[in-house]
């Protein structure tokens, strides 16, 4: 399903490691990790629901790994 929302995330999965702390923080439980890992062995967040762009997640991440984007 795509979601017609007007924010996205993108995250960088060399840079990402995987916390959670993204899914955690995020106000709208947007986000969800990935069921697999990526080529660094880490699992990375995904978009599954609607982003209001608030860049909660961008802030805290501690590895910067996760930018907010206006689609
Ligand atoms: S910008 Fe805000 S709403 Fe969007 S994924 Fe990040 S924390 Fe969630
Ligand atoms: S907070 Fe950053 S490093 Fe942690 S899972 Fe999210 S994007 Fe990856």
């Amino acid at each position: 399903m795509i979601l017609l929302t007007k924010y996205s995330v993108v995250v960088n999965k060399r840079l990402c490691k995987g916390c959670g702390i993204c899914v955690d923080i995020c106000p709208r439980r947007a986000l969800v990790m990935d069921g697999v890992c990526s080529e660094t062995g880490y699992r990375n967040p995904v978009l599954t629901g609607e982003c209001i762009g608030c860049k909660i997640c961008m802030w805290y991440c501690p590895d910067q790994a996760i930018v907010v984007v206006e689609r």
